[in-house]
């Protein structure tokens, strides 16, 4: 290769399906203690609403984001999906948290130990399943306003589990192409981590299962996963060079809060890459994340309409309608 090759350097959001955006809402904000960080709506479908949850100021790495579709059907979970999204909270905060869902009614199964690090599973009110992974030093901020106390808080993503029939060309698509080390193996799941990155949501578990249903996109599923591009120069490079081994990748879009660029692995998941820039203050300052339904310029001569098609939902951070009518 003539190209020097480069690294993601670890993931910049998940995005899942929601049927119902005010239980998603009380549940990542009031129960996970994540923040709101955007409202907005979805820009491909702008009649539903896009929630970015994320730490304090929304970092790469810390960003989950819900489609909510209400009413939608469960999807069900099962390859070619990314089929568990994994936080990470300090060493010693899994007891905190195993005593904390039970309090919330949120069943979880005990704490299993993969790869050495001791993880809780549990699944959000679509069906979405979770897990909350002890890890040393974990980065980002937590919600300083939010119901978890610091030294608890989740920091951000560990990681994501991607399902599939068969692994060997994402995996290849991983290491040769994007940059990932190959970590080491537990039966049929295989750890790869982000080459470049600080160990912060930085790891990829691809499992292996050819005798499971396949997935379907629905409420509870994942839609994408989406990796790191520190600035637009290197997006253009990704594109590039994504392009020229062979896969279909789309032109750059603009999400206002990052670029984006989408092409699918070999197994059939979408991945997504996402520029750093310009961030969740692109709109706001970060003291006002969360508090009101933001929209992209092309779409505010339309607010009326659109606020009038979404649900009305009580925010975390003020309790008020996001729609703000009237
Ligand atoms: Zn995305």
């Amino acid at each position: 290769m003539a190209t020097q090759q480069k690294s993601i350097s670890g993931l910049h959001h998940v995005t899942a399906i929601t049927a119902d955006a005010q239980k998603n809402i009380d549940f990542y904000c009031g129960v996970l203690g994540l923040r709101l960080v955007k409202l907005t709506v979805n820009f491909d479908d702008p009649g539903s609403y896009h929630l970015y949850y994320g730490d304090e100021l929304g970092h790469p790495g810390t960003i989950l984001t819900f489609f909510a579709w209400p009413g939608a059907y469960r999807g069900r979970i099962g390859p070619p999906q990314v089929t568990v999204t994994a936080f990470a909270v300090p060493s010693g905060a899994l007891d905190y948290w195993s005593k904390r869902l039970k309090e919330q009614g949120v069943a979880a199964q005990p704490a299993i130990a993969r790869f050495g690090e001791p993880a809780l599973s549990f699944a959000d009110p679509d069906g979405m399943q979770l897990e909350i992974v002890a890890s040393p030093d974990p980065k980002g901020q937590p919600w300083a306003a939010g119901p978890i106390p610091a030294a608890q808080a989740i920091r951000g993503f560990h990681g994501i589990t991607i399902s599939e029939e068969g692994y060997e060309h994402t995996a290849k698509l991983l290491t040769d192409v994007m940059g990932f080390k190959a970590v080491s193996n537990e039966q049929n799941r295989f750890r790869y981590r982000a080459g470049t990155g600080d160990g912060f949501a930085s790891i990829v578990d691809l499992v292996c299962i050819p005798d499971a249903p396949h997935g379907s996109m629905g409420a509870g599923a994942v839609h994408h996963v989406a990796f790191r591009a520190k600035d637009d120069a290197e997006q253009i490079a990704w594109h590039k060079d994504i392009a020229s081994r062979g896969f279909n990748i789309s032109p750059v879009m603009d999400r206002v809060y990052f670029h984006s660029i989408y092409y699918r692995e070999p197994g059939g998941v979408l991945f997504e890459i996402a520029t750093d820039n310009p961030g969740f203050t692109a709109d706001e300052p970060a003291e006002k994340f969360g508090t009101k339904l933001m929209l992209p310029p092309w779409l505010e001569s339309n607010r009326t309409l659109i606020e009038r098609a979404v649900p009305p939902v009580r925010l975390p951070a003020q309790h008020t309608s996001a729609a703000s009518r009237g």
